[in-house]
Formats: C-alpha cells, sequence, structure tokens
C-alpha cells in the first residue's frame, strides 16, 4: 500500500516535499568538507533556499570531484554511522566509493521494490538477480528491493549460463534482473541447448545498467516471451531505482520525493526546458551518509513533458540517448553507439551483436562496424551477404552521416561481457 500511494502522490505533494527535502539534504551536506568549502564559496551553508528556483544558484557536483574528494571527502556523517560502501564500475575511468547509512539502505530498498511494485512484481513472484554482487550496485540493490517487496529473491550473480537457466527451471522463476546484452547471451546459450528461451516460467524482466535501444528490447521481449522495463540508475545516486519505465513502456518515471530532477545544456550549465535533449543532473533529497548536489551524470536524455497515461506524475525522462564521454568525432561528425545500433536493430538479419571499432585511417579517425548476422542468414550465398553489407552501410550513413566500413561476421563470434557491454574498442595507436 505503501508503495502504491508513493507513485501515486500529487504534484503538489512532490514539490512541498522536494523543497523540504533539498534544504535537509544542504544542511547535512556542509557537514563534509567538500561541500563545506564548494557551498561555502557561494554563500549556501546556513541560510536555506526559499524556493526551488534557487536551486539554480547552487554548483554543480562533478565525477571529478568525487575523485578528487576519494575515500572520505563527501562524508556528511562520523565514519561509525556508516553500513555500507558501493563504488561505480568504472566504466569511464577510476571508479568512485559511495557510503551509506543504514537509513540511506532502507530508503534505497523502498525506492527499488516501488519500481518493481509498478511493473507488476508481487511477493508470490519468484525473482533470479543476474547481476554481479559486490561493489556493484545492481547486485545487492536490486536484491535488497526484492526482498523488501516480499519476492522469492535468488542472488544467482553474473555468469555461468547453464547454471542461471538450471536455477530458472528449478525454482520456476517468473521474473529476472539482467543486462540486456547478457540477456541476449543467455537466450543464445538456451537455444544451442535445442530449448526455446520463451518455454521458461519468466514473464518479467528488468533490464538495466548499460545504454541498449527499444530494439534490443523488443528482440528480448520476443525470445523470452517477457515484458521488459527498463531500469536507470548510478551509483552515485545509490545504483538502481532511480527512474524506471511504467506498464506504458515509455520514457521512464524519475521518483521525485527523493531525487531533484534537471536537464542542463552540457555546454554552458543552463538549465534546459522540459523536453530539450540535454545532460541529466541530480540530487539525491534523502541522503545521510553521502549527500551529493547537482550531480552532473553525463547521461544524455530530455524529459517529457507530456503526460504519462498511467497517470503518475513523477515526470520521466526518455531513454538514455549515450553518455556524452561515449560520443565519438568522426570525420567531423558528432556519432553516439545507440545511433549505430538503432539502425543496426531494425535490420532483421542482424544478430545480437556487434561492436565499433575505432581506428586511424591515413591522417584521418574512422570507424568499422562488425557485425554478427543471424545464424539463418550467414549460410546464404556471396551475393546475398554483400547485399546485406551494403545495405546495413547506407542505412547506416543515412543515420549519422558518414559511411563506416561494415564487415559482416559469423554468430557468436564476437567477445562477449557478463557485466556491461563495450561496444566501442579503441584501436587507434594513441589509444592502444
Ligand atoms: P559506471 O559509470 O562506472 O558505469 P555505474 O555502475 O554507477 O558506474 O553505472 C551507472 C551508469 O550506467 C549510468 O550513469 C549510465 O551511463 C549507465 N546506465 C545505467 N542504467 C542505464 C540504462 N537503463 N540505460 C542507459 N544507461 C544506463
Ligand atoms: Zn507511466
Amino acid at each position: 500500500m505503501v508503495l502504491e500511494a508513493a507513485q501515486r502522490l500529487t504534484r503538489d505533494a512532490i514539490s512541498q516535499c522536494q523543497l523540504a527535502r533539498f534544504n535537509t539534504v544542504l544542511k547535512r551536506a556542509v557537514r563534509s568538507p567538500f561541500y563545506a568549502d564548494r557551498l561555502g564559496e557561494v554563500g549556501a551553508t546556513d541560510v536555506p533556499l526559499p524556493s526551488l528556483d534557487h536551486v539554480n544558484d547552487l554548483p554543480f557536483t562533478t565525477k571529478d570531484d568525487l575523485r578528487a574528494s576519494y575515500p572520505h571527502g563527501m562524508l556528511a556523517v562520523p565514519k561509525e554511522h556508516l553500513v555500507r560502501m558501493h563504488a561505480s564500475s568504472g566504466t569511464t575511468g577510476t571508479p568512485t566509493a559511495i557510503f551509506h547509512t543504514q537509513n540511506d539502505l532502507n530508503s534505497w530498498a523502498e525506492l527499488m521494490a516501488r519500481c518493481m511494485h509498478m511493473v507488476g512484481l508481487r511477493p508470490s513472484d519468484v525473482f533470479i538477480n543476474m547481476s554481479g554482487y559486490g561493489l556493484f550496485t545492481g547486485g545487492l540493490g536490486i536484491h535488497n528491493g526484492a526482498e523488501r517487496l516480499g519476492c522469492l529473491t535468488i542472488p544467482s550473480g553474473a555468469g555461468n549460463s547453464r547454471r542461471q537457466i538450471k536455477l530458472i527451471e528449478d525454482f520456476q522463476a517468473t521474473a529476472v534482473h539482467i543486462i540486456p546484452s547478457y540477456a541476449l547471451h543467455l537466450a543464445s546459450v538456451i537455444s544451442d541447448m535445442g530449448r526455446n528461451p520463451a518455454d521458461l516460467s519468466l514473464r518479467i524482466a528488468l533490464i538495466g545498467a548499460e545504454p541498449h535501444t527499444d530494439g534490443i528490447r523488443r528482440r528480448i521481449e520476443e525470445l523470452y516471451g517477457v515484458k521488459a522495463y527498463n531500469s536507470y540508475g548510478l551509483s552515485e545516486m545509490n545504483g538502481p531505482g532511480v527512474a524506471f519505465e511504467c506498464e506504458y513502456q515509455d520514457g521512464l518515471h524519475v521518483w521525485e520525493d527523493a531525487f531533484y530532477l534537471e536537464v542542463i545544456n552540457p555546454e554552458t550549465g543552463e538549465v534546459l526546458p522540459d523536453g530539450e535533449l540535454g545532460e541529466l543532473v541530480l540530487t539525491s533529497l534523502c541522503r545521510e551518509g553521502m549527500p551529493i548536489i547537482r550531480y552532473r551524470t553525463r547521461d544524455l536524455t530530455r524529459i517529457l513533458p507530456e503526460p504519462c497515461p498511467c497517470g503518475r506524475v513523477h515526470r520521466r525522462i526518455e531513454r538514455i540517448a549515450g553518455r556524452s564521454d561515449d560520443m565519438m568525432i568522426v570525420k567531423g561528425v558528432n556519432i553516439y553507439p545507440m545511433q549505430i545500433e538503432r539502425v543496426l536493430m531494425q535490420i532483421g538479419e542482424v544478430g545480437d551483436n556487434y561492436v565499433i571499432e575505432r581506428y586511424r585511417d591515413g591522417f584521418m579517425d574512422n570507424i568499422r562496424v562488425r557485425v554478427e548476422v543471424r545464424e539463418e542468414f550467414f549460410v546464404e550465398d556471396m551475393r546475398a551477404l554483400t547485399g546485406l553489407q551494403k545495405r546495413i552501410s547506407s542505412s547506416l550513413r543515412d543515420e549519422i552521416l558518414i559511411t563506416p566500413k561494415v564487415e559482416l561476421v559469423e554468430p557468436k563470434s564476437l567477445p562477449k561481457s557478463e557485466g556491461k557491454a563495450h561496444r566501442v574498442v579503441d584501436l587507434r595507436e594513441d589509444n592502444a
């Protein structure tokens, strides 16, 4: 019931609690050496914000700030009040460490349970979590949410595909949390065993932790015969449980009673109106141990201005278009890996894995897209394959405005990762 009510807060209730919580968090934050300095510089250490319009006057926090204050510079409570540490995956450099009090863990579990409840998970579900446990927040973070909701929770962890399949079957798992690229790989292992993934007992998949397109989601849904929901989070804001799709699968509701949401122009720092694409900036409104204010996520998205047909008023963000760090400049054009994935997933003959290689072509940078072809098409004659290659090339050209080299490869021949997929490989000498 509480889970349901929190999803159905009114806009007024959200705004009121945001201002009160923002001020509480500011008060806590200045107890940390980092924010004592940072907020001190703008004179924001002892006066509460009169309204949320004044959030704009506060400085941003960046990943570099977290790295510079590593390990304890952002702690707002004595160390003995802490009960857990997590770290980011380090996808884009040195990982950052995040600390939690018991209250922090409780509110995180509550938020996670809220997401799962929203997409229809109930205590009767048997839930299997295929995320790596340990420092990665997708393990314990999702786990605690599932237990809070009351599901029978199986902490299977990452990898060991045959064991995963056995666990699903032996315990008739109905819901799974799985990284999208691994979901596709696991389906191919199941098929290799002569079985059909859709015959398993699963009905719901929570997928996230890495950028992926709607095309990949639809493939997962078709393969397993499930509904798959996009789950977004980052360790700096707890981990999973920040934003989640509802039953309409059109954008992710951000729990605005727990996170203050902004989208900014990454060049100027100016706050953008709803609807415009920019960098997501989040403030944790409930944190005790390590409050983080106006955190620049480097994830690109926009706030969807239209009301969601589900009636929940927590605003939605669009599926993450990519990280600003992932942007490649090739022949003067800005390209994101997700643009390439979107094109590939629209082509029926394309298999479930691809990699983008950056290489030096004379004095210019170029990219080569290596694409797995589906088993049933790979056996076709040379002419058909050449035709497919040309079709992929020209579709990519339409989307990214340059013509990358396209190489078709055998199904299951590209490297796989049990964690987040590595879609871009840099082969340029100075980056090798
Ligand atoms: P790292 O930044 O080192 O990967 P985290 O494990 O904290 O560390 O991962 C958080 C990041 O993962 C997010 O900032 C975002 O870039 C990516 N991410 C998480 N969930 C999603 C999702 N559903 N869609 C797209 N990207 C996601
Ligand atoms: Zn909705």
